[in-house]
């Protein structure tokens, strides 16, 4: 459906200063409160993720209720959850120390065509298109969990010959957690 992600791409250009990104989540979560100049939304409760206050609002929107719904399923669905688990990880901790950023404009004017989001393999931080805002919120839980498991380690064809490709992962992420 047009869902793909790259990973551990040289195109993508990180905001200056903005973090050093630890791939265990919380780090990247304090290094994000304690950097100087940049603030984050926190939500009513300490364990959302972090959505960037330069996020557009109806972008923000719709990923907050895709994270709502991709919690949901990773707390309803063993075999949801055992994607992360698979990889060493937590599922809910995955999902809640990610940090989405806007994409860069260069990317919205080009990749954001084709994808929704991207992020590098081990990465807490993910880049959101504005597209995204027009599919429905579970396309886009798909699309938090996609990139929730890079964040995790799940690497992808491309970079990895061996690896699934971003359709495989989508389509396993929707079989899995009934997306
Ligand atoms: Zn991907």
């Amino acid at each position: 459906m047009g869902i793909r992600s790259w990973v551990a791409c040289s195109v993508v250009v990180v905001s200056s200063g903005l973090l050093a990104a630890d791939d265990r989540g919380e780090g990247a979560v304090e290094a994000v409160a304690t950097s100087p100049g940049v603030t984050v939304i926190a939500a009513a409760t300490r364990t959302r993720p972090w959505v960037h206050p330069t996020v557009p609002s109806d972008v923000a929107a719709k990923l907050g209720a895709a994270i709502d719904l991709a919690s949901d399923r990773v707390a309803r669905f063993p075999a949801c959850a055992d994607l992360f688990s698979s990889l060493g990880a937590d599922a809910t901790r995955t999902l809640e120390s990610v940090l989405y950023l806007p994409a860069a404009p260069e990317n919205e004017a080009e990749a954001c065509r084709h994808i929704l989001a991207h992020t590098f393999v081990g990465d807490s931080r993910t880049w959101v298109c504005s597209r995204i805002k027009e599919v429905t919120d579970s396309q886009a839980a798909m699309v938090v969990i996609h990139e929730a498991l890079h964040h995790a380690g799940l690497s992808e064809r491309g970079r990895d010959r061996r690896a699934m490709t971003s359709a495989r992962i989508n389509e396993m992420v929707s079989v899995r957690c009934r997306l």
